[in-house]
Parts: C-alpha cells; structure tokens; sequence
C-alpha cells in the first residue's frame, strides 16, 4: 500500500465528471490496489471519506468510513445535533444518490445546515446545507450491488464525495459568508448552535 499525495483545489481533475468504472474491472479485482491506497491516505489524513479524483485519479470511486477516533474531539451534544454515528468502512464504485430535495443550494428547513471540510481544500471550512437523507446505489468492493438508504452526518459523507466524482467541491455550495480556517471557525463558534452561528453571521 501506498500513502498517495491529495490533490489540492485548482487542480482541473477536481473540476471533471470522472469516468464510470467498468464493473468486469471491479469484479476482476483491477483497482483493488488503488482502494486500498485510498484507504490508507483517508485513514492517515485523517478524513471521513476520499473519492479518486482527490489522489488524482479520474474515476468513480468513493471511499467512506467514520469511527469513534474521528469524533473523539466532537462533543456529545455536536454527535446528537448532527447525528454523527459510527459508520463502517465502504468502497462504492459508480456510486449514485437519490436526494429528497435537489435544488442547488438552498437554506429551507428540509436541509441540515453544518460546518464541512474537505481534505482538497486543506485548512479551511463553510457551513453547506445538505439533503438529510439519501439514497446510495453502487457497487461494492467486489462489484456486487449497493442499495442503501442513510441519515444524518453519513448522509452529508456521501453527498459530499459523490460531488467529487461530479466535479463539484462544497464551495460550490457553501453559504458562502461562513467560509473561513478551520482554526478561526472552531475557535470562533466552539459551543454555539448552528442556529446561533447563522445568526451571527447573518447567514
Ligand atoms: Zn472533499
């Protein structure tokens, strides 16, 4: 395995619709190597997920995992406001989403609105409303098919590295007047409700 540089925006492959994989290609175990590199550069970033185009790699590929370690610095009333929960590693390829609401961006009640990072916009963070559930349909790690429904904080996962493998980035979708270093944005908002940060911003 290998530890794989992520590709920083700017870099035009974050930008392109990646290629469908052939699924004789996953069933043949072709891109077993390149999972498991994906693999290990999430796990060491460390991130809740990392789809190809970010280790620069045009093809649609997701990986998706969420654990108590990664949320060891999110207190408990932060779990319960963003229904973060343990989610077990996955490999979808071709992945798709079914989403309730597909308007662009939008502020209504039917989104969750929450703070995302992304490991190809390194250092930074934005709230971005999301869909609270979603439909995911795919093919797994060894080409059988994937049909899921989830919620909560995995829901926003998906949303976001399916984007990746759409060419789009949470910028695209961000309130934008919240966009600022993840630094300045835990320090600036530690303990204070969604609710409270929007209306600070006035946003
Ligand atoms: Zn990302």
């Amino acid at each position: 395995m290998a530890l794989l540089d992520i590709v920083q925006t700017g870099d035009p492959i974050l930008r392109e619709r990646a290629r469908d994989v052939d699924p004789a290609d996953v069933r043949s175990g072709k891109y077993e190597k390149l999972v498991a590199d994906m693999i290990e550069t999430m796990r060491k970033a460390p991130g809740v997920g990392l789809a190809a185009p970010q280790i620069g790699v045009g093809l649609r590929i997701i990986v998706v995992e969420d654990d108590e370690g990664r949320m060891s610095k999110v207190s408990e009333a932060e779990r319960t406001e963003r229904r973060r929960a343990p989610f077990p590693l996955l490999v979808v390829h071709n992945p798709t989403l079914e989403l309730h609401d597909r308007s662009f961006v939008s502020t209504s009640d039917d989104r969750d609105v929450f703070f995302e990072g992304c490991l190809s916009v390194d250092g930074f963070a934005a709230l971005v409303p999301r869909a609270r559930s979603v439909r995911v349909r795919g093919l797994d790690a060894v080409g059988e098919p994937l049909d899921f429904e989830v919620s909560g904080w995995a829901a926003r996962i998906f949303q976001h590295e399916v984007d990746h493998v759409d060419g789009k980035l949470y910028l695209d979708r961000m309130l934008t007047r919240s966009f600022g270093t993840s630094e300045l944005v835990a320090k600036r908002y530690a303990g204070l409700s969604i609710a409270e940060v929007r209306a600070l911003l006035d946003t």
